[in-house]
């Protein structure tokens, strides 16, 4: 993996979910965006980590997705089987939306399980959602992953500047997104946290940027967004992230 030489971090992508997903990853690479392919089942893990394996700045993570987890419950057999071979998890976690509470119970039993096993087996990099459920979620942090090497990157963090503080206790770090720095309370969070907590994402494609589906490349706006927060430059912003993940990755 190539981080050195990488430009911008996209911490929480789903490449696979782009039309042209061959496409989306070999842009990646071009561009210099270190980019964490996020996937939403065990099932699409096998492809996103060959295609991974063919490029310099993508890395696979294998995902159960909590909105998912209603119907792909029994999926957690196979994120058992491929979790050995997987130092990425994502995306997993807790969604209390009112869409998805009807299976929060559900959700927590498989989050709790897929925790205990990251723990088990040592040293993943977890980006987790956190949707209504960020207690929920650092309450589960806490239980089940204390010294097991693993480490938390809260994927578009919505808590309040206590759950924030509690997080970085706790190790975390934080993949920031443009919604977040376009809220004010939620830019007022993030000034808050550590400079070498952060790390950039887009969520592409769910989110849309001028009539289109966001794409890795769009991240750059987002580390000016940043550094404007920051009352930094975007250059230093962006050394900065990438040496943030380069300290997560070592
Ligand atoms: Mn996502």
């Amino acid at each position: 993996m190539n981080v050195q030489g990488s430009r911008f971090v996209d911490y929480h992508c789903h490449l696979d979910l782009y039309p042209d997903y061959h496409k989306a990853f070999t842009e990646c690479s071009r561009l210099a965006i270190a980019t964490l392919a996020v996937t939403t089942t065990p099932k699409a893990y096998p492809k996103n980590r060959e295609l991974a394996l063919t490029t310099e700045h993508v890395r696979a993570a294998l995902g159960l997705h909590p909105q998912l987890v209603a119907e792909r419950a029994t999926e957690i057999n196979l994120f058992e089987k491929y979790l050995p071979d997987a130092r990425y998890v994502g995306e997993v976690g807790l969604d209390a939306g009112p869409q998805f509470y009807s299976s929060f119970r559900q959700q927590v039993a498989v989050f709790e399980r897929i925790l205990r096993l990251c723990a088990e087996v040592g040293s993943k990099i977890i980006s987790v959602h956190s949707t209504r459920s960020v207690r929920q979620v650092l309450d589960l942090i806490e239980r089940h992953l204390l010294n097991s090497h693993c480490h938390v990157v809260f994927h578009w963090f919505t808590g309040t500047r206590a759950d924030a503080k509690r997080a970085v206790e706790l190790g975390c770090l934080f993949s920031i997104n443009s919604a977040m720095l376009e809220s004010t309370s939620r830019s007022a969070v993030v000034s808050t946290l550590p400079l070498d907590r952060l790390l950039t994402e887009t969520d592409g494609p769910f989110v849309q940027v001028q009539g289109r589906s966001i794409q890795p490349a769009d991240v750059e706006r987002t580390v000016k967004q940043l550094a404007r927060v920051r009352n930094t430059t975007s250059a230093e912003m962006a050394a900065a992230l990438v040496a943030n993940l380069q300290t997560l990755e070592s």
